[in-house]
């Protein structure tokens, strides 16, 4: 399995000092099979492996990190940029309610069970007023199993009408919703236990009449391969806008998610994580990237790895600083350092007697934004301006404020900011330490 071959590799690697161009391949070659017997999908492993191959690349090799954690960080964030990166992507509601969540899928995919789990976290988490309408037609039951789950959740189910097409109790849900001034209306639709023309032509036709916010395609993971060319069918025919995966429970690999991202392109929302109706996850790129890894110590590997990354980068910086150089790269580095250990209130944290500093910068206004916005400020000036803060004229500072989006007088007091740091440095490298242990007492 995945594992044994990933901890193989590692293992290999682990012995040797720096990581070569050729341990880079040798890695990849392995994870490359891994992932194939991860049955994630042939394209996407290429593209995959390609993509941590330039990662890799571009990394400089760091010393003091031991190359089996270097290559398990590269593969795992390789992993999580294919997965859709770290941002959590919720629903998106229409401005103006009631908001269509439409649901597509095959039959026995988990709509059905999914629609209850959407519909308690909107009206529990998220405050709205929901309705839920089945428009499967075609098994008797599955409009009163929708039902029964809405009364579980204590939402509102549309009254069943015998013998109505699935369009017209679409248009009937519709106004229902007006009418009774919900927030969101979640339409469970019916599916065929194979991919068809009518399946879909029924759906399309739904769609155009509901003009959903939201048309979730669900997914059922342990199909693997299938469920990837179920959604390339959908994709095809439906304007999809994203993707709800089921059984997450019961795959161990986590292959069908890296599959259907790359393939569909659309991000995948939510995680079914079991049978009950409060079983539904958020989805996490980080934590289905571990799960492929199949390492469960993996993301602590990765923490650790990051930790000495960021050992080294401060090693590095401690260095030019003893030289009495600082630039606003460097700055930049300490911005985005600050904002890593929790921002300013992270840091506060760090210091000895820092009441009084607290309230200091409370009353000074600072906030955390300010970090965003200096970096902000510090990306929008060339590299020649980054080394050299004096060649900043007037022309230049306008530039850089309006690439920014702040005004001048916010550009200045930064750069005021790095004259005084970069001065301050520059004392303390001078007088042999001391200024160091004088800032320690702050
Ligand atoms: P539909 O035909 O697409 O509407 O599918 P249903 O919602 O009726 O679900 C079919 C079966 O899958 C039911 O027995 C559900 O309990 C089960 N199911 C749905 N989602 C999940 C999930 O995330 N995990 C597990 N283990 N079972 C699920
Ligand atoms: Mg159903």
């Amino acid at each position: 399995g995945l594992t044994e071959r990933l901890s193989g590799v590692f293992e290999r690697l682990g012995g040797r000092g720096v990581l070569s161009e050729k341990d880079i391949d040798e890695a990849l070659r392995e994870v490359r099979v891994a992932l194939l017997e991860a049955d994630v999908a042939l394209p996407v492993v290429k593209d995959f492996i390609s993509k941590a191959k330039d990662l890799a690349g571009g990394e400089a090799v760091i010393r003091s990190v031991k190359p089996a954690d270097q290559v398990v960080k590269i593969v795992y964030d390789g992993l999580v940029d294919m997965l859709g990166g770290e941002e959590p992507t919720g629903l998106n509601l229409a401005l103006n309610p009631p908001s269509v969540i439409l649901m597509a899928g095959l039959q026995g995919s988990g709509k059905t069970t999914t629609t209850g789990k959407l519909a308690l976290r909107l009206s529990k988490s998220d405050r709205k007023k929901v309705l839920v309408a089945s428009l499967d037609t075609r098994r008797p039951a599955a409009m009163e199993q929708l039902a029964t789950l809405a009364r579980q959740v204590e939402v509102d189910s549309l009254p069943i009408v015998a013998g109505q097409s699935a369009p017209d109790i679409a248009k009937r849900a519709l106004s229902a919703a007006k009418l009774g001034g919900y927030d969101v209306l979640i339409l469970d639709t019916a599916g065929r236990t194979t991919l068809d023309e009518s399946m879909m032509s029924e759906a399309a036709e739904i769609a155009r009449i509901a003009s959903p916010s939201e048309t979730i395609l669900v997914a059922d993971s342990l199909t693997g391969q299938d469920a990837v060319r179920t959604a390339k069918a959908f994709h095809e025919r439906l304007p999809l806008t994203g993707l709800i995966l089921t059984r997450a429970d019961g795959d161990g690999r986590g292959g069908a998610a890296l599959s259907m991202r790359h393939v569909t392109g659309l991000p995948i929302k939510f995680l079914g994580a079991g049978e009950k109706i409060d079983q539904l996850d958020v989805f996490d790129a980080r934590r289905v990237a571990g799960r492929i890894l199949g390492q469960g110590d993996v993301v602590a590997l990765v923490e650790k790895a990051a930790a000495d990354l960021d050992q080294a980068e401060a090693e590095r910086m401690a260095k030019k600083l003893a030289k009495g150089k600082f630039d606003l790269d460097d700055l930049a580095a300490q911005l985005r350092q600050m904002q890593k250990m929790g921002g300013m209130e992270g840091i506060m944290g760090l210091l000895p007697g820092v009441q009084k500093v607290k309230k200091q910068i409370a009353d000074s206004g600072v906030d955390d934004s300010i970090f965003r916005r200096q970096q902000a400020i510090i990306s929008s000036m060339t590299k020649e301006e980054r080394k050299k803060p004096d060649i900043l004229a007037a022309s230049r500072k306008r530039r850089i404020a309006a690439g920014a989006g702040v005004d001048v007088a916010e550009v200045n007091r930064l750069l005021k900011q790095h004259r005084q740091m970069a001065d301050m440095f520059k004392a303390m490298s001078k007088d042999g330490g001391k200024g160091l242990a004088r800032m320690a007492q702050m």
